[in-house]
């Protein structure tokens, strides 16, 4: 990628967290202490990031109430220790290439790469990245496509310039996350239900949608009905939102009968700590049952990625 894009980029990813802080969140949800079952479990994170620490103006911690690590290393290194206390055994990991391959070799049996479709990307540029895609992924530069960011600049996913990218996955098998969410941009007729088109061209489309379509429950739940293929993942709301409106959320979706398709994701930037915070979220749903808060936390993403069938994920250690 051009040195100008990733600037753009993360110019734009900054705006992306303080758009779903702002529009999400008026509020962070503070802890009672109380007994993790976490570092008992098996997680699959779906959703993390690698990112600079300048892809966030130092305010925006105050607002996502953590203080951020003083290095690049100590991020990286701090969010591998997250991942390894709470048995995290996988993480799809999407952000600046360079660093998602930092990440992979410090954790590689746990890192799944992840590659991202940057905010900013558009016209000729968005076409000759999307062409890459077949040459990198023969590279072995990503094994899953995501996050998949183009809602930021008004590109549904209907749109046909996107068309490469869901045949490609398709016909490869590649697991694709798309981030169908809370945006800084004016994008307020974006729906989960853009994705039908899509769907309906191709059937074998392995697609996750990410922030599960927050706010718009009404059309996730729709979406999930028709095509029982769609899962969804929880990340950002888990720690952007007071708890209470994330428990609401997840509990229509669960009540619509969706607890095997939703999956646990952290949606972790410059934090770390933002991801023992999103566990929490999901161990404190007391309307979960045991089982469900399995589902979520790892099994239905190990279906979802075919771990241990020889799929993107591999194996586990
Ligand atoms: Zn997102």
């Amino acid at each position: 990628m051009q040195l100008s894009t990733f600037q753009f980029s993360k110019f734009y990813h900054a705006l992306h967290l303080i758009s779903m802080l702002l529009v999400v969140s008026f509020f962070i949800g503070i802890w009672t202490p109380q007994e993790i079952h976490a570092q008992e479990r098996r997680i699959i994170d779906v959703h993390l990031h690698a990112l600079s620490l300048k892809a966030f103006p130092a305010h925006v911690d105050t607002m996502a109430g953590y203080k951020r690590p003083e290095s690049l290393e100590a991020l990286r290194s701090r969010s591998i220790d997250q991942l390894e206390r709470f048995n995290i055994v996988k993480a799809v990991t999407s952000g600046e290439p360079e660093l998602v391959k930092n990440y992979k070799e410090a954790a590689p049996n746990r890192i799944v790469q992840g590659l991202w479709i940057p905010i900013g990307l558009t016209g000729d540029s968005l076409n000759r990245y999307l062409k890459s895609l077949p040459q990198w992924y023969r590279q072995g530069k990503f094994e899953v496509i995501g996050e998949v960011l183009t809602q930021y600049s008004g590109i549904t996913p209907n749109d046909p310039i996107l068309e490469p990218m869901w045949s490609f996955a398709e016909q490869e098998d590649i697991p694709v996350g798309i981030h169908i969410g809370p945006t800084f941009t004016k994008t307020s007729g974006y729906t989960p239900l853009k994705m039908k088109e899509v769907l309906k061209k191709h059937p074998n489309l392995r697609v996750y949608v990410m922030h599960a379509g927050y706010p718009k429950i009404e059309d996730m739940i729709q979406l999930m009905s028709e095509y029982p293929q769609v899962y969804v993942d929880l990340a950002g709301m888990l720690f952007g939102l007071p708890h209470e409106k994330s428990h609401q959320y997840l509990k229509r979706l669960v009540d619509a009968g969706f607890a095997n398709r939703i999956m646990f994701g952290s949606d972790q930037q410059v934090w770390p700590q933002s991801i023992e915070e999103s566990i929490r979220v999901i161990e404190k749903a007391n309307f979960l049952t045991e089982e469900q808060k399995q589902d979520i936390f790892y099994d239905n993403a190990a279906r979802f990625f075919g771990i241990g069938k020889d799929k993107t994920l591999g194996t586990i250690d």
